[in-house]
Protein backbone atom coordinates (compact mmCIF):
# COMPACT_ATOMS: atom_id res chain seq x y z
CA UNK A 1 0.00 0.00 0.00
CA UNK A 2 1.39 3.48 -0.63
CA UNK A 3 1.16 6.57 1.47
CA UNK A 4 -1.97 7.72 -0.16
CA UNK A 5 -3.72 4.47 0.46
CA UNK A 6 -3.85 5.01 4.79
CA UNK A 7 -5.01 8.32 6.40
CA UNK A 8 -5.61 9.52 10.20
CA UNK A 9 -8.18 11.32 11.29
CA UNK A 10 -8.06 12.79 14.47
CA UNK A 11 -7.12 10.15 16.47
CA UNK A 12 -7.73 7.24 14.15
CA UNK A 13 -6.12 5.43 11.34
CA UNK A 14 -8.06 4.08 7.97
CA UNK A 15 -7.20 2.22 5.17
CA UNK A 16 -8.33 2.89 1.40
CA UNK A 17 -11.47 0.88 0.93
CA UNK A 18 -13.21 2.14 -2.43
CA UNK A 19 -11.76 4.00 -5.14
CA UNK A 20 -13.49 6.94 -6.16
CA UNK A 21 -14.06 4.66 -9.84
CA UNK A 22 -15.69 2.01 -7.80
CA UNK A 23 -17.77 4.29 -5.82
CA UNK A 24 -19.16 5.60 -9.00
CA UNK A 25 -19.80 2.18 -10.39
CA UNK A 26 -21.67 1.40 -7.35
CA UNK A 27 -23.90 4.90 -8.07
CA UNK A 28 -24.69 3.82 -11.63
CA UNK A 29 -26.05 0.54 -10.69
CA UNK A 30 -28.33 2.21 -8.37
CA UNK A 31 -29.09 5.18 -10.66
CA UNK A 32 -29.85 2.46 -13.38
CA UNK A 33 -31.92 0.11 -11.66
CA UNK A 34 -34.01 3.00 -10.42
CA UNK A 35 -34.28 4.80 -14.03
CA UNK A 36 -35.55 1.35 -15.73
CA UNK A 37 -38.41 1.16 -12.73
CA UNK A 38 -39.49 5.23 -12.88
CA UNK A 39 -38.75 6.44 -16.52
CA UNK A 40 -42.43 7.01 -16.61
CA UNK A 41 -43.38 9.14 -13.81
CA UNK A 42 -41.36 11.97 -11.71
CA UNK A 43 -40.27 10.60 -8.86
CA UNK A 44 -39.14 12.55 -5.56
CA UNK A 45 -35.49 11.73 -4.78
CA UNK A 46 -34.86 12.41 -1.08
CA UNK A 47 -31.62 12.56 -0.15
CA UNK A 48 -30.49 12.09 3.97
CA UNK A 49 -28.81 14.44 5.24
CA UNK A 50 -25.88 15.08 6.27
CA UNK A 51 -23.92 11.77 4.70
CA UNK A 52 -26.19 11.37 2.03
CA UNK A 53 -25.13 14.82 -0.01
CA UNK A 54 -22.46 13.59 -2.35
CA UNK A 55 -24.45 10.56 -2.85
CA UNK A 56 -27.75 12.42 -4.12
CA UNK A 57 -25.40 14.72 -5.86
CA UNK A 58 -23.85 12.15 -8.28
CA UNK A 59 -27.24 9.91 -8.49
CA UNK A 60 -28.78 12.41 -9.83
CA UNK A 61 -25.93 13.19 -12.80
CA UNK A 62 -26.50 10.02 -13.75
CA UNK A 63 -30.69 9.49 -13.52
CA UNK A 64 -31.72 10.45 -16.96
CA UNK A 65 -35.28 11.38 -16.94
CA UNK A 66 -37.48 13.98 -14.94
CA UNK A 67 -37.27 13.71 -11.39
CA UNK A 68 -37.66 16.20 -7.90
CA UNK A 69 -34.85 15.82 -5.52
CA UNK A 70 -35.42 16.95 -1.28
CA UNK A 71 -33.97 16.21 1.68
CA UNK A 72 -34.66 15.10 5.31
CA UNK A 73 -32.43 15.55 8.34
CA UNK A 74 -33.18 12.48 11.23
CA UNK A 75 -31.54 14.46 14.68
CA UNK A 76 -28.55 12.51 15.57
CA UNK A 77 -30.13 11.01 18.58
CA UNK A 78 -28.20 8.04 20.02
CA UNK A 79 -30.44 7.19 23.28
CA UNK A 80 -29.89 3.38 24.31
CA UNK A 81 -32.81 1.84 23.01
CA UNK A 82 -35.27 3.49 20.76
CA UNK A 83 -38.10 5.29 22.15
CA UNK A 84 -40.15 5.28 19.18
CA UNK A 85 -39.70 8.86 18.52
CA UNK A 86 -38.46 10.50 15.81
CA UNK A 87 -36.68 13.70 15.80
CA UNK A 88 -36.61 16.12 12.45
CA UNK A 89 -34.57 18.63 11.49
CA UNK A 90 -35.57 19.44 8.11
CA UNK A 91 -39.06 17.42 7.55
CA UNK A 92 -40.72 15.27 4.79
CA UNK A 93 -41.16 17.62 2.04
CA UNK A 94 -44.90 18.83 1.71
CA UNK A 95 -45.97 18.20 -1.95
CA UNK A 96 -45.32 14.27 -1.66
CA UNK A 97 -49.30 13.17 -1.47
CA UNK A 98 -49.54 10.68 -4.33
CA UNK A 99 -46.32 10.89 -5.58
CA UNK A 100 -43.58 8.25 -6.07
CA UNK A 101 -40.79 8.63 -3.19
CA UNK A 102 -37.41 7.41 -3.58
CA UNK A 103 -35.51 7.72 -0.04
CA UNK A 104 -31.58 8.14 -0.99
CA UNK A 105 -29.45 7.00 2.07
CA UNK A 106 -25.36 6.64 2.15
CA UNK A 107 -25.68 3.77 4.39
CA UNK A 108 -27.88 1.12 5.94
CA UNK A 109 -26.22 -0.76 8.89
CA UNK A 110 -28.13 -2.07 11.28
CA UNK A 111 -31.48 -0.50 10.60
CA UNK A 112 -32.45 1.89 13.12
CA UNK A 113 -32.05 4.82 11.28
CA UNK A 114 -34.38 3.35 8.15
CA UNK A 115 -36.35 2.13 11.07
CA UNK A 116 -37.09 6.01 12.38
CA UNK A 117 -37.64 6.92 8.32
CA UNK A 118 -40.10 4.14 7.60
CA UNK A 119 -41.77 6.03 10.77
CA UNK A 120 -41.51 9.28 9.61
CA UNK A 121 -43.12 8.68 6.06
CA UNK A 122 -45.41 6.57 7.60
CA UNK A 123 -48.04 9.17 7.93
CA UNK A 124 -48.12 10.53 4.37
CA UNK A 125 -50.10 9.35 1.70
CA UNK A 126 -47.45 8.67 -1.07
CA UNK A 127 -48.27 6.58 -4.05
CA UNK A 128 -45.10 4.64 -3.48
CA UNK A 129 -42.14 4.59 -1.09
CA UNK A 130 -38.80 2.76 -1.73
CA UNK A 131 -35.48 2.79 0.16
CA UNK A 132 -31.85 2.50 -2.14
CA UNK A 133 -29.03 3.13 -0.38
CA UNK A 134 -25.13 3.69 -1.71
CA UNK A 135 -23.95 1.13 0.58
CA UNK A 136 -25.45 -1.81 2.55
CA UNK A 137 -23.78 -3.68 5.58
CA UNK A 138 -25.90 -6.96 4.85
CA UNK A 139 -24.55 -8.92 7.63
CA UNK A 140 -25.83 -6.42 10.56
CA UNK A 141 -29.15 -5.07 9.29
CA UNK A 142 -31.85 -6.71 11.02
CA UNK A 143 -34.83 -4.39 10.82
CA UNK A 144 -37.78 -6.14 8.84
CA UNK A 145 -37.93 -3.47 5.47
CA UNK A 146 -36.42 -4.90 2.22
CA UNK A 147 -33.98 -2.25 0.83
CA UNK A 148 -35.26 -1.61 -2.47
CA UNK A 149 -32.10 -0.68 -4.02
CA UNK A 150 -28.50 -0.93 -3.43
CA UNK A 151 -25.01 0.22 -4.62
CA UNK A 152 -23.35 -2.24 -2.82
CA UNK A 153 -22.80 -4.62 -0.22
CA UNK A 154 -19.82 -4.00 2.40
CA UNK A 155 -18.88 -5.58 5.71
CA UNK A 156 -19.44 -4.42 9.30
CA UNK A 157 -16.79 -1.89 9.56
CA UNK A 158 -16.37 1.35 10.36
CA UNK A 159 -16.03 3.62 7.01
CA UNK A 160 -15.45 7.48 6.26
CA UNK A 161 -15.22 9.41 2.97
CA UNK A 162 -17.95 10.60 0.34
CA UNK A 163 -20.17 12.14 2.50
CA UNK A 164 -19.71 9.83 5.94
CA UNK A 165 -17.57 11.18 8.49
CA UNK A 166 -16.32 10.58 11.66
CA UNK A 167 -16.32 13.18 14.30
CA UNK A 168 -17.74 15.20 11.45
CA UNK A 169 -14.96 15.29 9.57
CA UNK A 170 -14.07 13.46 6.63
CA UNK A 171 -16.96 13.79 4.58
CA UNK A 172 -14.97 15.75 1.59
CA UNK A 173 -12.86 12.61 0.77
CA UNK A 174 -13.47 11.52 -2.94
CA UNK A 175 -12.85 7.85 -1.74
CA UNK A 176 -13.56 5.95 0.65
CA UNK A 177 -12.00 4.58 4.14
CA UNK A 178 -11.80 1.84 6.37
CA UNK A 179 -11.19 2.08 10.24
CA UNK A 180 -7.52 0.21 10.97
CA UNK A 181 -9.01 -1.50 14.52
CA UNK A 182 -5.17 -2.77 15.51
CA UNK A 183 -5.12 -0.34 17.61
CA UNK A 184 -7.76 -1.00 19.75
CA UNK A 185 -8.11 -2.23 23.02
CA UNK A 186 -11.17 -4.40 24.56
CA UNK A 187 -11.26 -5.37 27.95
CA UNK A 188 -13.88 -7.66 30.19
CA UNK A 189 -13.70 -6.75 33.43
CA UNK A 190 -14.38 -9.62 35.64
CA UNK A 191 -15.67 -10.23 39.34
CA UNK A 192 -18.23 -10.70 41.77
CA UNK A 193 -20.95 -8.22 42.64
CA UNK A 194 -19.47 -5.25 44.51
CA UNK A 195 -15.54 -5.52 43.43
CA UNK A 196 -15.30 -2.53 42.01
CA UNK A 197 -15.88 -3.03 38.03
CA UNK A 198 -18.43 -0.46 37.39
CA UNK A 199 -16.05 2.12 39.89
CA UNK A 200 -12.77 0.86 38.07
CA UNK A 201 -14.28 1.11 34.48
CA UNK A 202 -15.55 4.86 34.97
CA UNK A 203 -12.10 5.55 35.91
CA UNK A 204 -10.34 3.31 33.19
CA UNK A 205 -12.69 5.13 30.27
CA UNK A 206 -10.89 8.00 31.14
CA UNK A 207 -7.60 7.46 31.08
CA UNK A 208 -7.66 4.77 27.87
CA UNK A 209 -10.46 6.70 25.39
CA UNK A 210 -12.76 3.35 26.08
CA UNK A 211 -16.75 3.10 25.97
CA UNK A 212 -17.59 1.48 29.23
CA UNK A 213 -20.85 -0.85 28.64
CA UNK A 214 -22.17 -2.52 31.96
CA UNK A 215 -25.15 -4.55 30.92
CA UNK A 216 -26.35 -4.31 34.59
CA UNK A 217 -26.43 -0.39 33.83
CA UNK A 218 -28.54 -0.93 30.76
CA UNK A 219 -30.99 -2.98 32.30
CA UNK A 220 -31.76 -0.76 34.83
CA UNK A 221 -32.00 2.16 32.37
CA UNK A 222 -34.51 -0.01 30.22
CA UNK A 223 -36.60 -0.74 33.40
CA UNK A 224 -36.31 2.90 34.41
CA UNK A 225 -37.95 3.59 31.17
CA UNK A 226 -40.54 0.83 31.20
CA UNK A 227 -39.23 -0.81 27.86
CA UNK A 228 -39.84 -3.97 26.94
CA UNK A 229 -35.99 -4.81 27.55
CA UNK A 230 -36.72 -3.60 30.84
CA UNK A 231 -39.86 -5.38 31.48
CA UNK A 232 -38.40 -8.46 30.58
CA UNK A 233 -35.20 -8.53 32.56
CA UNK A 234 -37.13 -7.11 35.74
CA UNK A 235 -38.27 -10.36 37.15
CA UNK A 236 -34.90 -12.03 37.16
CA UNK A 237 -32.64 -8.70 38.12
CA UNK A 238 -35.10 -8.60 41.51
CA UNK A 239 -34.32 -12.10 42.28
CA UNK A 240 -31.00 -11.48 41.65
CA UNK A 241 -30.97 -14.34 38.87
CA UNK A 242 -28.85 -13.96 35.60
CA UNK A 243 -31.12 -12.17 32.55
CA UNK A 244 -31.41 -15.09 30.03
CA UNK A 245 -28.44 -15.55 27.30
CA UNK A 246 -30.63 -14.53 24.56
CA UNK A 247 -31.88 -11.30 25.66
CA UNK A 248 -28.06 -10.39 27.35
CA UNK A 249 -26.65 -11.35 24.22
CA UNK A 250 -28.75 -9.39 21.62
CA UNK A 251 -28.61 -6.36 23.68
CA UNK A 252 -25.07 -6.08 24.23
CA UNK A 253 -24.77 -6.56 20.31
CA UNK A 254 -27.20 -3.50 20.18
CA UNK A 255 -24.84 -1.76 22.60
CA UNK A 256 -21.21 -2.32 20.86
CA UNK A 257 -23.07 -1.49 17.21
CA UNK A 258 -24.02 1.78 18.05
CA UNK A 259 -20.44 2.91 19.01
CA UNK A 260 -18.85 2.53 15.99
CA UNK A 261 -16.02 5.15 16.48
CA UNK A 262 -14.86 3.57 20.02
CA UNK A 263 -11.55 2.96 20.23
CA UNK A 264 -12.35 0.01 22.29
CA UNK A 265 -15.00 -1.53 25.08
CA UNK A 266 -14.47 -1.88 28.52
CA UNK A 267 -17.29 -4.91 28.93
CA UNK A 268 -18.39 -4.42 32.72
CA UNK A 269 -20.82 -7.38 33.75
CA UNK A 270 -20.44 -9.31 30.31
CA UNK A 271 -19.50 -11.56 29.81
CA UNK A 272 -21.28 -13.85 32.91
CA UNK A 273 -21.95 -17.24 31.47
CA UNK A 274 -19.71 -19.51 29.06
CA UNK A 275 -22.48 -19.09 26.50
CA UNK A 276 -22.09 -14.94 26.39
CA UNK A 277 -18.32 -15.35 26.49
CA UNK A 278 -18.05 -17.85 22.94
CA UNK A 279 -21.09 -15.44 21.76
CA UNK A 280 -18.63 -12.54 22.29
CA UNK A 281 -15.96 -14.09 20.70
CA UNK A 282 -17.60 -14.62 17.80
CA UNK A 283 -19.48 -11.65 17.13
CA UNK A 284 -15.99 -9.52 17.98
CA UNK A 285 -14.33 -11.33 15.35
CA UNK A 286 -16.81 -10.80 12.66
CA UNK A 287 -15.59 -7.38 13.18
CA UNK A 288 -12.26 -8.14 13.27
CA UNK A 289 -11.89 -7.23 16.68
CA UNK A 290 -10.76 -9.17 19.60
CA UNK A 291 -10.74 -9.33 23.80
CA UNK A 292 -6.87 -8.49 24.32
CA UNK A 293 -7.46 -8.97 28.46
CA UNK A 294 -10.17 -9.72 30.93
CA UNK A 295 -8.92 -8.78 34.19
CA UNK A 296 -10.85 -10.32 37.71
CA UNK A 297 -10.74 -7.91 40.42
CA UNK A 298 -10.57 -10.14 43.48
CA UNK A 299 -12.00 -9.52 47.21
CA UNK A 300 -13.61 -11.77 49.63
CA UNK A 301 -17.24 -12.23 49.76
CA UNK A 302 -17.73 -11.27 53.51
CA UNK A 303 -16.50 -8.02 52.17
CA UNK A 304 -18.14 -7.54 49.66
CA UNK A 305 -21.61 -8.20 50.81
CA UNK A 306 -21.02 -5.24 53.51
CA UNK A 307 -19.91 -3.23 50.48
CA UNK A 308 -23.11 -4.08 48.18
CA UNK A 309 -25.38 -3.76 51.83
CA UNK A 310 -23.46 -0.27 52.35
CA UNK A 311 -23.94 0.73 48.64
CA UNK A 312 -27.69 -0.31 48.61
CA UNK A 313 -28.74 2.14 51.17
CA UNK A 314 -27.78 5.26 48.30
CA UNK A 315 -27.90 3.52 45.25
CA UNK A 316 -31.92 2.33 45.81
CA UNK A 317 -30.95 -0.99 43.67
CA UNK A 318 -33.45 -3.26 45.88
CA UNK A 319 -30.93 -6.07 44.62
CA UNK A 320 -28.13 -4.24 46.90
CA UNK A 321 -30.39 -3.78 50.37
CA UNK A 322 -31.21 -7.45 50.75
CA UNK A 323 -28.50 -9.76 51.78
CA UNK A 324 -30.75 -13.37 50.71
CA UNK A 325 -30.62 -11.30 46.90
CA UNK A 326 -27.12 -10.84 47.64
CA UNK A 327 -26.35 -14.66 48.65
CA UNK A 328 -28.71 -15.03 45.30
CA UNK A 329 -26.10 -13.17 42.48
CA UNK A 330 -23.01 -15.21 44.72
CA UNK A 331 -24.29 -17.97 43.68
CA UNK A 332 -25.12 -17.78 39.99
CA UNK A 333 -21.60 -15.95 39.87
CA UNK A 334 -19.93 -19.27 41.46
CA UNK A 335 -22.10 -21.78 39.27
CA UNK A 336 -22.49 -19.71 35.89
CA UNK A 337 -19.95 -17.23 35.67
CA UNK A 338 -16.79 -18.42 37.97
CA UNK A 339 -15.88 -20.73 34.80
CA UNK A 340 -15.00 -18.15 32.99
CA UNK A 341 -12.00 -18.05 34.19
CA UNK A 342 -10.55 -21.51 32.83
CA UNK A 343 -12.41 -20.08 29.68
CA UNK A 344 -9.76 -16.33 29.43
CA UNK A 345 -6.98 -18.70 30.62
CA UNK A 346 -7.03 -20.93 28.22
CA UNK A 347 -6.70 -18.12 25.59
CA UNK A 348 -3.93 -16.77 27.67
CA UNK A 349 -5.77 -13.61 28.60
CA UNK A 350 -6.76 -13.85 32.11
CA UNK A 351 -5.22 -11.58 34.69
CA UNK A 352 -6.11 -10.76 38.35
CA UNK A 353 -6.23 -8.13 40.41
CA UNK A 354 -6.24 -7.33 43.84
CA UNK A 355 -9.49 -5.49 44.36
CA UNK A 356 -8.78 -4.28 48.50
CA UNK A 357 -7.85 -1.23 48.73
CA UNK A 358 -7.91 2.16 47.58
CA UNK A 359 -9.59 3.51 44.52
CA UNK A 360 -6.68 5.31 42.97
CA UNK A 361 -4.29 2.18 44.10
CA UNK A 362 -6.99 -0.42 42.22
CA UNK A 363 -6.88 1.55 39.02
CA UNK A 364 -3.22 1.67 39.23
CA UNK A 365 -2.90 -2.11 39.27
CA UNK A 366 -5.26 -2.17 36.22
CA UNK A 367 -3.59 0.39 34.59
CA UNK A 368 -0.06 -1.81 34.78
CA UNK A 369 -1.93 -4.88 33.18
CA UNK A 370 -3.36 -2.64 30.47
CA UNK A 371 -0.19 -1.08 29.67
CA UNK A 372 1.25 -4.35 28.90
CA UNK A 373 -0.96 -5.01 26.09
CA UNK A 374 0.28 -4.79 22.85
P1 LIG B 1 -24.81 -5.70 37.82
O1 LIG B 1 -25.17 -4.27 37.78
O2 LIG B 1 -23.69 -6.05 36.88
O3 LIG B 1 -24.56 -6.20 39.22
O4 LIG B 1 -26.08 -6.52 37.28
C1 LIG B 1 -27.33 -6.48 37.95
C2 LIG B 1 -28.25 -7.57 37.44
O5 LIG B 1 -28.46 -7.40 36.04
C3 LIG B 1 -27.72 -8.99 37.57
O6 LIG B 1 -27.95 -9.53 38.86
C4 LIG B 1 -28.51 -9.71 36.49
O7 LIG B 1 -29.84 -9.94 36.91
C5 LIG B 1 -28.56 -8.66 35.38
N1 LIG B 1 -27.40 -8.80 34.48
C6 LIG B 1 -26.39 -7.90 34.27
N2 LIG B 1 -25.49 -8.36 33.39
C7 LIG B 1 -25.92 -9.59 33.02
C8 LIG B 1 -25.42 -10.59 32.14
N3 LIG B 1 -24.28 -10.42 31.47
N4 LIG B 1 -26.14 -11.74 32.00
C9 LIG B 1 -27.30 -11.92 32.67
N5 LIG B 1 -27.81 -11.04 33.53
C10 LIG B 1 -27.14 -9.87 33.71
Amino acid sequence: MDKTDTIKILDKNFELFLTEEEILNAVKKVAGEIAADYKDEVPIFVGVLNGAFMFVSDFLKNYPYPCEVSFVKLSSYRGLTSTGIVETLLDVPDNIEGRSVIILEDIIDTGRTLQELVHLFSNTNVKNFKIASLFFKSEVYNGEYTIDYFGMKIPDKFIVGYGLDYMEQGRNLKAVYQINQSHMINLVLFGKPGAGKGTQAGYLKEKYNLKHISTGDVFRYNIKNNTKLGQLAKSYMDKGDLVPDEVTISMLKDEVEKNPEASGFIFDGFPRTTAQAEALDNFLDSKDMKIHATIALEAQDEILINRLLERGKSSGRSDDQDEEKIRNRFEEYNQKTAPLKEFYEAQGKFHSVNGIGDIEEITERLSKVIDTLS
